[in-house]
């Protein structure tokens, strides 16, 4: 018979537990059989000797199979989610979604809500007038057909075991473990139910992972979990020091999104989600799914421009088929199919429809606007990412506990990026607050945060690459 204490003492001794002895730990934890004592005493003894990739993936299947698991078989068309671990201003799920189900992949995202200085898609996404994120899984299945994707909350069926356990993790010091962490993941991921997962593991300070390499060892073992567990897996390691996009708060981001999708895409955030896009797209299209044609460019009178990110996916691992895939979403997005498609998303799920056409107008404004002005000329040496969404927070636009109240209008609109040079006078930033002593000390902080160098180079944003092709 097993004894928690023996197990535990194993895993102390830096010997390896079988997915038996994860399975009966976990859910004894979750029937109280197994004491929060005894289960923390277990996980810090792993972060402490390490896990192996093979009980992560033990752990993984344990997860997945505490709750249900999202059936995706009615739906036409290969099945497609994507992950980030979580950044700032990073809004790639609003580009990524309606890219994927334009160019007829279907999507069914469960999304979570921000904590601490990362933005959650949920409050992205409600901060629309009417838009729903609870849905039942009918009604998802419905509008991911009738649409191509939707973007929903994750319900507490499923994966409860990994709700209890990050809980524990959160309070013990044990969060900060690849294997542990990418069993968490993967295991929403998995029970999301999508044949092909793409993942955005973040590397930067403000990120989980800081180090690249770290990222890089969390974004493998995910895709080895996800192709064991018979799914096509890709993911990119991307760096978060900086904001990835411009807007750091809810409406904000909401607004910059679909401004981006109204025009070229240029950007880091816009590189992201065509990368993210395009892997997915790949990998979704290698399985031999049908796949709608995406319309070709038009009514725009514009050019597709050849961005950087479709130079580096064509010297990446998925060459010619991946540069294609990354050409055919440029067009979609230049003809304005991708921002109709987000559109149709936000009208099905309740929301107003006309953001995407007046998002300034329809979005909650904050009652106090005011500029951060920099006296100063150089070149932009770093935005930290960290502290910029801790105070975007602090002005409302985060929690600090799952219980607090946000506020979808407040934020901080940055105008400079690193390896800007700008000229004494330039418009730094803008904070949108709700009164005027929030406002004043968001921007002094600003002009603290942001900081100045010597001919600073413009840093890459997509570092790395694991699949795809
Ligand atoms: N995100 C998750 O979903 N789980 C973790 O363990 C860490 C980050």
């Amino acid at each position: 018979m097993l004894r928690a204490v023996d197990v535990i003492g194993r895993k102390r001794d830096g010997e390896q537990v079988d997915v038996a002895e994860l399975s009966w730990l976990v859910g004894g934890f979750l029937d109280g059989t197994v004491t929060e004592g005894q289960m923390a005493a277990f996980l810090m003894a792993g972060v402490l000797r390490g896990f192996s990739s093979a009980e992560a993936r033990a752990l993984t299947d344990v997860l997945v199979a505490s709750g249900e698991q999202l059936d995706l078989s009615s739906l036409s068309g290969p099945t497609v989610d994507k992950h980030s671990t979580g950044g700032v201003s990073d809004a790639t799920t609003l580009l990524v979604a309606p890219l994927l189900a334009t160019a007829g992949a279907k999507l069914v995202k469960l999304s979570g809500r921000g904590l601490g200085h990362t933005g959650g898609t949920l409050d992205k996404l409600e901060s629309i007038p009417g838009f729903r994120t609870g849905l039942d899984p009918d009604e998802m299945l419905r509008i991911a057909e009738e649409v191509g994707c939707v973007v929903a909350a994750q319900t507490q069926r499923l994966v409860p075991a990994d709700k209890a356990l990050y809980a524990l993790r959160d309070v013990t010091g044990t969060v900060a473990s690849t294997a542990l962490i990418a069993s968490s993941v993967m295991s929403k991921k998995l029970a999301a139910g999508a044949g092909t997962i793409v993942l955005d593991v973040k590397a930067g300070g403000g990120a989980f992972m800081k180090e690249t390499a770290a990222a890089a060892e969390l974004a493998e073992l995910c895709v080895a979990i996800g192709r064991e567990a018979g799914r096509r897996c890709a993911a990119i390691v991307s760096a978060m020091d900086q904001p990835l996009g411009r807007s750091v708060g809810n409406a904000l981001e909401v607004a910059e999104a679909v401004e981006l999708l109204a025009a070229a895409p240029q950007g880091r955030l816009a590189e992201v989600a065509l990368e993210l896009a395009s892997l997915a797209l790949v990998e979704a299209r290698a399985v031999g799914g049908g796949h709608a044609a995406v319309p070709a460019a038009a009514g725009k009178g514009q050019a597709a421009p050849a961005t950087a990110a479709g130079e580096d996916r064509a010297a990446g691992a998925g060459g010619e088929e991946a540069a294609a895939v990354g050409e055919e979403l440029r067009q979609a997005w230049m003809s304005g199919a991708v921002l109709e498609t987000l559109a149709r998303m936000i009208v099905a799920q309740g929301g107003d429809g006309s953001v995407c056409e007046r998002p300034r107008d329809v979005l909650p404004a904050a009652p106090v606007v005011r500029e951060v002005v920099t006296e100063r000329a150089g070149s932009v040496a770093a935005v930290p990412a960290l502290p910029i969404g801790e105070l975007a927070a602090g002005l409302g636009a985060g929690r600090s506990r799952q219980s607090d109240e946000i506020d979808p209008a407040v934020g901080i609109e940055l105008r400079v990026e690193v390896g800007d040079i700008v000229d004494a006078g330039t418009v730094l930033a803008l904070v949108h607050a709700r009164d005027e002593a929030s406002a004043q000390h968001a921007c002094q902080r600003l002009g603290e945060l942001v900081t100045w160098g010597e001919d600073v180079a413009t840093p890459p944003t997509v570092l790395r690459r694991i699949g795809g092709g």
